[in-house]
């Protein structure tokens, strides 16, 4: 008998993992694989486009043989990955004219500082929602055009594709025969404008981007166009950021909604149904999907350290041996023994603080203080970040929040997802599958397919736990006060 399977591919920035979702929308196997990471100066973050493709499609390969599936019980395709990240390739031989430039990637900050200088800011905060950094896509393109040889000539000529990874990969899986992008990857490129949902004819202008090279747009849930398996055609019908998909899979789809990734860093994203919340905290405003992967907005808080925080614990001070452990010592301490308070700011401070000189702090510290005490803190300190933005975002969306969900490898540890409902005052509710991000590109290409609606999908969405706020008022208000102060005095530390 064949099976109804949708193909997730989740091509993330470290590896490349596919999954495959049965029709009761569970994800029944998976295979996952890193690959390489190139650093070829200080500040540089490349991948090769090749290796993306390959362990992409070797993954997806994986996964329908181990899973005993055939390309034949495959519905659809859907597909998630790394936001921003930048590929360009020549569209006669379809090989890459560079490697990938990461988002993580910061060569372009000089210019990006051009940029601010000459007044573009509230233009691009307008237009896109974003501020002018070098994380988005568009000073990528323009470093490419400027300094790869051969790529300005192949722009004139009409033979230059340029975008972000769901491009490159639908073009790989189509054999070429379409360059298109979702809006939710779109959004992420600082060319987009997200009112007309169009490429911004100005931005192009300012950023140098000629239109040619660039994707067609098309809404997350739509038809990107066909792999050829084996005989048999496979539509891929859904493709979103990882962030968006993680809150798709999450099933928020209406405004007030929100999702909290924890991973290297937190990522969380507030639904704002049809209308673009414009932040005055430091925060985003992204394209996200409704119910039917039609284009709504999200307000966006990026925090840089978060579970990246606990590895540093385990690598840098080995104080722990496993991530997971740091459940075990946080429970040792007395549970009103609050004087340690650790500021994570080991790369300096993201949203809604934005301060690069910050550095990362232990304040509170006594003869008594244990490595349970600072590893607790640190645990604590993922929450208390987590506020920060939350707070902006009931600020800057004038909604308030009914119930956090969550999702990511950090959001296992029962002690930090206890204390976030504490400190928030909200319950927080993790599912049963923290898979969420390829999920949600499996739930787009489902919609898509008629294969399920939305309210299936919120029906069979399955609870792990809800951690209800038990915190007294009292200590809830003198712990955040506490964790402002610190974070008062980790800042500017370093001098620009
Ligand atoms: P990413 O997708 O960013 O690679 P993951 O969602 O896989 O991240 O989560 C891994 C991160 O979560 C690591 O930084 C790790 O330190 C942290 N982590 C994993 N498990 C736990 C845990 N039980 N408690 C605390 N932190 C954890």
């Amino acid at each position: 008998m064949s099976h109804r399977y949708i193909l997730a591919l989740d091509q993330g920035t470290s590896s490349s993992r596919a999954v495959l979702v049965d029709e009761h929308g569970k994800i029944v196997h998976q295979a996952q694989r890193e690959f390489t990471q190139i650093f070829p100066k200080p500040g540089w973050v490349e991948h090769d486009p090749q290796e993306i493709w390959q362990s992409q499609w070797e993954m997806c390969q994986k996964v329908v043989r181990e899973a005993n599936a055939d390309p034949a019980d495959l519905a659809a395709i859907g597909i998630t990955n790394q936001r921003e990240t930048t590929i360009a390739w020549d569209a006669v031989t379809g090989e890459p004219i560079c490697n990938a430039i990461v988002w993580q990637d910061k060569r372009t900050a000089p210019f990006c500082e051009q940029l601010k200088s000459a007044g573009l800011d509230a233009l691009v905060r307008e237009k896109t929602g974003l501020l002018i950094d070098s994380y988005f896509s568009a000073t990528k393109i323009r470093w490419i055009l400027d300094n790869v040889p051969g790529a300005a000539a192949k722009a004139q000529n009409g033979n230059l594709r340029v975008g972000t990874v769901d491009s490159w990969l639908i073009w790989n899986l189509t054999g070429g025969q379409r360059h298109v992008t979702d809006l939710t990857n779109a959004s992420r490129t600082m060319l987009l404008d997200i009112r007309t949902l169009t490429w911004d004819e100005e931005l192009l202008g300012h950023f140098g981007v000629p239109r040619s090279v660039l994707p067609e747009v098309l809404p997350s849930a739509a038809e990107f166009g066909t792999l050829a398996w084996k005989g048999h055609l496979i539509p891929i019908r859904g493709a979103a950021g990882d962030q968006q998909s993680a809150l798709f899979g999450q099933t928020c789809f209406e405004p007030g909604m929100a999702k909290n990734t924890y991973g290297t860093g937190c990522f969380m994203l507030m639904h704002t149904g049809k209308e673009a919340r414009k932040s005055h905290h430091g925060l985003l405003t992204t394209i996200a999907c409704d119910e039917q992967g039609q284009p709504a907005y999200a307000l966006e808080g990026s925090i840089f350290i978060a579970g990246a925080a606990i590895q540093w614990l385990r690598d840098g001070l080995h104080l722990l041996d496993d991530a997971r452990d740091s459940e075990y010592f946080a429970g040792k301490v007395a549970e009103d023994d609050d004087d340690v308070v650790v500021v994570p700011a080991l790369s300096g401070l993201g949203a809604p603080h934005w301060d690069m000189y910050a550095r990362g702090a232990i304040f509170g510290l006594t003869r008594d203080t244990t490595r349970d005490h600072i590893v607790r803190s640190t645990l604590q300190s993922l929450a208390y970040q987590t506020r920060d933005v939350l707070e902006a975002m009931v600020q800057d969306a004038g909604i308030g929040l009914s119930v956090l969900k969550v999702d990511g490898g950090a959001s296992a540890n029962n002690y930090l997802m206890q204390f976030q409902s504490d400190v928030l005052n909200v319950p927080v509710e993790r599912p049963a599958q923290i898979e969420t991000t390829a999920l949600g590109a499996a739930y787009l290409a489902g919609i898509q397919s008629g294969m399920w609606s939305a309210d299936t999908l919120v029906g069979a969405r399955n609870i792990d736990s809800v951690f209800q706020p038990r915190m007294e008022e009292n200590r809830r208000n003198r712990l955040y006060t506490s964790w402002r102060k610190a974070v008062d005095r980790s800042r500017g530390w370093i001098e620009p």
